[in-house]
């Protein structure tokens, strides 16, 4: 490996990530999911994959050896953004699917606690709809393991409501082109952002950026160190058909 502190699953070889395991490494892992989707006319379409992964990676280094981060979904639930040539969508099942397997893996290998850490709004529903029955099965058949979820907006939410002047995360607006700004300038166009009929990006700045990406990274090193050390084991509590009425 290049790097001491490598965090990321595919720069292991088996014998290095075997011996990982046997030495008490990997704590926890983080399981990054995504979506590559259009972004306005102005922002990459890679930003919440980008995104979601620089901070998962982050995260990671913080904490070695304590953290793994594997990062299974490029491809998000984006029905809704299809209409926009470029962008990409799963059905909800066949993601959910592909996802639970990545957990169960990293649970196989004997990571004890994973965090599904998403850096993309669609995913968010079909996940909250589903998460309490993954947490009851591994209650039973693995009762050591913890698996919680949550978006990197949500966890580090009073920071960026108080420095962003618009809705967090909202999309490809002021929260992600900031981020993007401080993380990867070349994803924003500037000459774009200036002539979409969307004005609201143009309140990005760098610095607001750097307070987001760092409030976000700062807030899932703490999670995390409360999930190794026993913390938030909650399963989340039953929804009831009531809830759910459509005709609300
Ligand atoms: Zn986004």
């Amino acid at each position: 490996m290049s790097d001491d502190k490598e965090v990321m699953i595919g720069k292991y070889t088996r014998r290095e990530f075997r011996e990982a395991m046997a030495a008490g490494k990997f704590q926890a892992a983080i399981v990054a999911t995504a979506a590559t989707e259009q972004h306005l006319e102005h922002l990459a379409m890679e930003h919440d994959l980008a995104s979601v992964t620089t901070i998962a990676r982050e995260v990671a280094k913080r904490l070695y050896p304590q953290v793994i981060v594997f990062v299974p979904m490029a491809l998000g639930i984006s029905e809704h953004h299809m209409v926009h040539k470029g962008s990409m969508t799963a059905k909800p099942g066949s993601w959910l699917s592909v996802l639970f397997d990545a957990v169960e893996g990293m649970v196989r290998h004997g990571v004890k606690n994973v965090l599904i850490l998403n850096g993309h709004g669609g995913n968010e529903a079909p996940m909250k709809g589903i998460l309490r029955q993954w947490q009851l099965y591994f209650n039973s058949t693995a009762p050591e393991v913890n698996v919680q979820f949550h978006s990197y907006w949500n966890l580090s939410r009073e920071v960026a409501e108080q420095h962003c002047t618009s809705r967090v995360p909202g999309h490809a607006q002021e929260y992600e082109t900031s981020m993007a700004l401080a993380m990867f300038p070349e994803n924003v166009r500037r000459d774009a952002m200036r002539d979409q009929e969307d004005q609201e990006p143009l309140k990005a700045t760098v610095e607001k950026g750097r307070i987001f990406v760092e409030a976000a990274i700062s807030k899932t090193v703490e999670y995390l160190q409360e999930m190794i050390a026993g913390k938030h084991r909650e399963v989340l509590p039953h929804v009831f058909s009531k809830d759910l009425d459509m005709k609300k």
